[in-house]
C-alpha cells in the first residue's frame, strides 16, 4: 500500500462562546497544508510546526475540504473500491460538524449528506450502469456494536467473519435510499437513537464511534450485453472523543469505558501507521472491534482519510497538541 491511499488534514473550528476569554494557540497556513501550534506561557519557545495533505481553518467550509480531498475518495465507491473517513479528535472540536454538518450555510453542509449527493449524481450520469444504494449506520460505545437503525439500539450485535464476505456484524439493518433527502433523514433518526440511549442509560454519547456506512452495488452491462457486477462501500466515521480520560478523574465503569476507548483510538493509529509505513508484515485489526469491523476498507486497494479537528484555544492546548501528534504519526 502506498501512503498515497492515505491522507491525513487538520481542521480548526472557530472559538466557541465559551472560549471568548482564551487566546488563540493555533494557526493554520491552508497554501502551504501547514499547522501551527504554540505553547500558552512559553514566550521564548517557537511554535510546533505539522504539515499535512490539508489544512482547514476557522472560516473555511467543509464544501471546500469535501471538494479538495474527499471527493476522490467517494468518487472511488462509485467505482467499486471501498473507502473510509474518519473524524478524530476532542469533544466539540468539531467532529459532527464535519461528518454531519449543518443545512445552513449550504456549504458548511457535512460530509455524509455531500457523499450522497455525489453518489446520486454519479449515479445519474453513469451509462448502462444500476446501481442500488444501501446504508447502515452502527455504533462501538464500551467494545459493543448497536444497531442505530435497528428496531432496538439497545440490542448488542455479533462481529461475525465469514471466508467470502470478511467481518460483518448479523443482523444489521440495511436501508435502500434513492435520495439525499431520505439520506438526510437516515442520519438523524440514527443520531437521534444514538443520544436517547445514552440519556436513558445515563452514558455520553460522545464516548462512542459511530460508522455510518454507504454500499453500493453497481451492475454494469457492457457491449455484448453481459453483466459486470461490483461492490463499493464508504464508511464514515465519527470518532469517540479522544480526550484523555485519566485528567477527567473517571473512575470505576467510566474509567473501565475511558480505557477502551483509548484502546481503540490507538489500536487504529496502529493500524494506520502499519500502513502508511507499508514494512510492517503484521498489521493489528484484530485489536480493537472497530479496526476488525474496518478491515476491508483500510489497507490494500482501499482509501482512507483522517480529518483531525481542532479547538484553537489555549485552554485545549495539551488535547490539540495530542490530535495533532495522533494525525502525524497516521500520514
Ligand atoms: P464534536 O462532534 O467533536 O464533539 P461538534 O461537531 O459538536 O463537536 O462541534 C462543537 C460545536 O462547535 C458545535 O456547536 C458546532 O456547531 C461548532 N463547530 C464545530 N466546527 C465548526 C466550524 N468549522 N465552524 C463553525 N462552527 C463549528
Amino acid at each position: 500500500m502506498s501512503s498515497e491511499s492515505v491522507k491525513v488534514v487538520v481542521r480548526c473550528r472557530p472559538m466557541n462562546d465559551k472560549e471568548k476569554s482564551c487566546k488563540m494557540v493555533v494557526l493554520v497556513e491552508t497554501s502551504r497544508c501547514q499547522c501551527f501550534i504554540k505553547k500558552p506561557g512559553a514566550k521564548e519557545e517557537p511554535p510546533k510546526q505539522f504539515t499535512f495533505d490539508g489544512a482547514y481553518f476557522i472560516a473555511q467550509t467543509t464544501e471546500q475540504m469535501y471538494n479538495e480531498i474527499a471527493y476522490p475518495l467517494v468518487e472511488g465507491a462509485t467505482e467499486g473500491y471501498n473507502g473510509t473517513i474518519f473524524a478524530y479528535g476532542q469533544t466539540g472540536s468539531g467532529k459532527s460538524f464535519t461528518m454531519q454538518g449543518v443545512s445552513e450555510p449550504a456549504a458548511q453542509r457535512g460530509v455524509i449528506p455531500r457523499a450522497f449527493e455525489h453518489i446520486f449524481e454519479s449515479i445519474q450520469c453513469a451509462e448502462n450502469t444500476k446501481f442500488l444504494v444501501r446504508a447502515s449506520y452502527l455504533e462501538i460505545y464500551n467494545e459493543e456494536i448497536r444497531d442505530l437503525l435497528g428496531n432496538d439500539a439497545k440490542q448488542k450485535m455479533e462481529l461475525k467473519e465469514h471466508p467470502e464476505r470478511g467481518v460483518y456484524v448479523r443482523d444489521l439493518s440495511l436501508h435502500t435510499v434513492h435520495s439525499v433527502a431520505e439520506c438526510e433523514r437516515i442520519m438523524k433518526q440514527g443520531w437521534g437513537n444514538r443520544s436517547v440511549g445514552y440519556t436513558l442509560m445515563n452514558k455520553d454519547s460522545s464516548r462512542s464511534h459511530s460508522i455510518f456506512t454507504i454500499h453500493l452495488e453497481i451492475c454494469n452491462t457492457d457491449a455484448a450485453g453481459e453483466d459486470h457486477l461490483r461492490a463499493g462501500k464508504l464508511n464514515l466515521v465519527d470518532l469517540a472523543g479522544s480526550e484523555r480520560q485519566s485528567k477527567t478523574g473517571a473512575t470505576g465503569e467510566r474509567l473501565r469505558e475511558a480505557t477502551k476507548i483509548n484502546l481503540s483510538l490507538s489500536a487504529l493509529g496502529n493500524v494506520i501507521s502499519a500502513l502508511v509505513d507499508g514494512r510492517s508484515k503484521h498489521i493489528p485489526y484484530r485489536d480493537s472491534k472497530l479496526t476488525r469491523l474496518l478491515q476491508d476498507s483500510l489497507g490494500g486497494n482501499t482509501r482512507t482519510l483522517m480529518v483531525a479537528c481542532l479547538s484553537p484555544a489555549d485552554s485545549n492546548y495539551e488535547e490539540s497538541l495530542s490530535t495533532l501528534r495522533y494525525a502525524n504519526r497516521a500520514k
